[in-house]
């Protein structure tokens, strides 16, 4: 089982009046109650750790006034939730940037294996805490892409991120990178990035939903881990500004893979 997220074009004119009369509120109606339900999401995943912070405030008041050891215990917990706000409001900031740009192609030339490289060394503390090795698998040369090289290594860092958070511990993570002569989706040349761990998995009942932001298969281990739910969904719009493939494929209990397809001709 696998899921496909590729970019698509415009849908092509419809010639009949009326239909696009009924297809065009129909639409309308979809984009207002998507939106509405975006909103909704924003402002549950905001209030959880605010009301959280204004709780621990008042208890710090009160009854903890005068106990160091349940201070230091409510500060730190304070911490972590000002931490999820932060991390939430960044990932909205990122999804609204990429969103904006997503129909202008990047224009600049773009060194991978360069990006790959300094994205695992950032996580390579991360993965020797779990005892996780981290392994690049590079093709041979440099592989050079028209790119946006902070979006696509904010693409690399939510995939390594994620392989490491759902990945088993002291299991290897691989990344591996290679070329294909002719991708027959995207019909000529094209690079290939997999990340691959040997995680927990995820059923495939979950797949065709997985990018959309905030859907977790698990949502209280994935706020657990720091996670916002919207890793994913900014992967998507960029894979799709970079008018590449987004493939997933995972087994249960085994693991899954994550793979980046971006024409390179
Ligand atoms: P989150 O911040 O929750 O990790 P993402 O959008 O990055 O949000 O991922 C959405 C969900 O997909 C996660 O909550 C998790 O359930 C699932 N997921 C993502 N990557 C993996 C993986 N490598 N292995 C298993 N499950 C994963």
């Amino acid at each position: 089982t696998h899921l496909e997220v590729t970019f698509s074009p415009m849908p092509v004119e419809n010639r009949s009046g009326t239909l696009i009369a009924f297809e065009d509120l129909t639409a309308f109606e979809q984009a207002g109650a998507m939106r509405r339900d975006f909103v909704a999401n924003v402002s549950h995943e905001l209030r959880t750790p605010l009301t959280a912070l204004v709780g621990f405030i008042e208890t710090l008041r009160g009854a903890a006034r005068d106990d160091a050891g349940a201070r230091e215990r409510f500060l730190t917990i304070m911490e972590r939730e000002a931490g999820r706000m932060i991390r939430l409001v960044n990932d909205l900031l990122s999804l609204s940037r990429v969103e904006a740009e997503e129909r202008r192609r990047p224009s600049d030339e773009v060194e991978i294996l360069g990006l790959l490289g300094s994205a695992l060394a950032s996580h390579k503390d991360a993965a020797a805490a779990t005892g996780v090795t981290l392994r690049l698998e590079p093709c041979p040369g440099p592989v050079k892409l028209r790119a946006d090289a902070d979006q696509l290594t904010q693409v690399f860092h939510n995939l390594i991120e994620n392989a490491l958070k759902y990945g088993a511990s002291g299991k290897e993570v691989t990344v591996r990178v290679s070329r294909i002569e002719r991708e027959p989706v995207l019909r000529g040349p094209a690079v290939q990035i997999e990340v691959i761990d040997r995680g927990e998995g995820i059923d495939p009942l979950h797949l065709p939903r997985l990018t959309e932001r905030f859907y977790r298969v698990d949502t209280h281990r994935s706020r657990e881990k720091g996670g916002t739910g919207l890793g994913l969904a900014i992967v998507k719009h960029i894979v799709n500004r970079h008018r590449g493939r987004l493939r997933i494929e995972s087994e249960l209990g085994k693991g899954s893979r994550f793979m980046v397809i971006l024409p390179s001709g």
